[in-house]
């Protein structure tokens, strides 16, 4: 109870959760969801925390954390990954077992729940494209086998996302490649975000969505908005598209800091730039 969530996200900010819950089987989870619909609590997922702002008065009801559901197994093709792994660690046991296709995952530092949620994706790869089938859980507690196109992915979305499912584990297809070159790829994406992104700082990685036609941190940095600080955030200097916690930033500091964004780019060029962030969780009580 009462457990502070600031811990469990990448920008160290966020209250606490009325009730938290880290289950080690799908049968628990089941059983959680189940109750938690019985008794009309509402109950909010989280993975690693990478693509989250918990506003600073936390989240009611009940959080389940699938942290403890975090193996990755081979059978073939296939490599089947629990949903709190983490999907770095599925990239790496790719490499390992010698299959191409996860490479461009090598940096994304989410869950396999996380990307299965938001299609996660970089450098011109996705989740989609080699995510084969899905376990989840609905909302009443039930586990479902989705697959094709029973898992609508999408940019930055997907079925779990839109149905709100919990996702319990996903299925990657993946050939056999060469690991010299699987290797090789991985190094070479890893210095390239080292290279473009302030990885020495908490973030949320992109806050705002590729409005389309243009790129988010472009719109960003000819507004003049780097350096721009809100309390202790910060828009990178580094990668515009970022924004960091520069000195104890609180939830609020972001928000403020996104809407100052927001504002400032459509009043410059008129576009409107999405949150690719999921804000949740309660305002702090004055
Ligand atoms: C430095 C940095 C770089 C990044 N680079 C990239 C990048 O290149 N590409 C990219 O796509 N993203 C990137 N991100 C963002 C983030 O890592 C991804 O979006 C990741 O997929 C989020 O996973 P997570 O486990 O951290 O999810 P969380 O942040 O914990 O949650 C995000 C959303 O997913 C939901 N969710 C999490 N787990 C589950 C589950 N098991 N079942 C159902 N819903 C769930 C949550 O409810 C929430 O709505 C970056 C982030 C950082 C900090």
């Amino acid at each position: 109870m009462d457990e502070d969530l600031s811990t469990y996200t990448f920008t160290h900010t966020g209250g606490k959760a009325d009730l938290f819950v880290t289950p080690s089987t799908y049968e628990e989870v089941g059983q959680l969801i189940a109750y938690a619909y019985k008794k009309e609590m509402p109950v909010t997922y989280l993975g690693r925390g990478s693509n989250l702002i918990v506003r600073d008065g936390g989240i009611r009801g009940l959080v389940i954390h699938c942290g403890r559901m975090n193996q990755i197994t081979s059978a073939g093709e296939s490599i089947i990954a629990q949903s709190g792994a983490s999907i770095i660690d599925v990239s790496r046991f790719a490499l390992a077992h010698e299959r191409t296709g996860l490479e461009f995952a090598c940096g994304i530092p989410g869950s396999v729940g996380g990307a299965l949620y938001m299609n996660a994706g970089a450098y011109g790869g996705e989740t989609a494209d080699v995510l084969r089938q899905a376990v989840v859980v609905d909302a009443k507690g039930k586990i479902l086998t989705l697959c094709g196109d029973e898992l609508d992915m999408g940019y930055r979305h997907s079925a779990i996302s839109k149905k709100g499912y919990l996702a319990l584990e996903g299925t990657f297809h993946l050939k056999k490649g060469d690991p010299k070159k699987i290797k090789a790829e991985m190094d070479r994406l890893t210095a390239l975000r080292e290279l473009k992104q302030p990885l020495e700082y908490p973030s949320c990685g992109s806050v705002f969505k590729r409005p389309p036609g243009y790129f988010a941190g472009k719109l960003i940095q000819d507004s003049g908005l780097q350096g721009t600080r809100i309390g202790g955030v910060e828009v990178s200097k580094k990668h515009a598209g970022f924004m960091v916690n520069v000195d104890h930033g609180t939830a609020s500091d972001y928000i403020r800091l996104i809407k100052h964004v927001q504002q400032t780019v459509k009043k410059k060029f008129g576009v409107d730039l999405e949150t690719e962030v999921k804000i949740i969780g309660e305002k702090l009580q004055e």
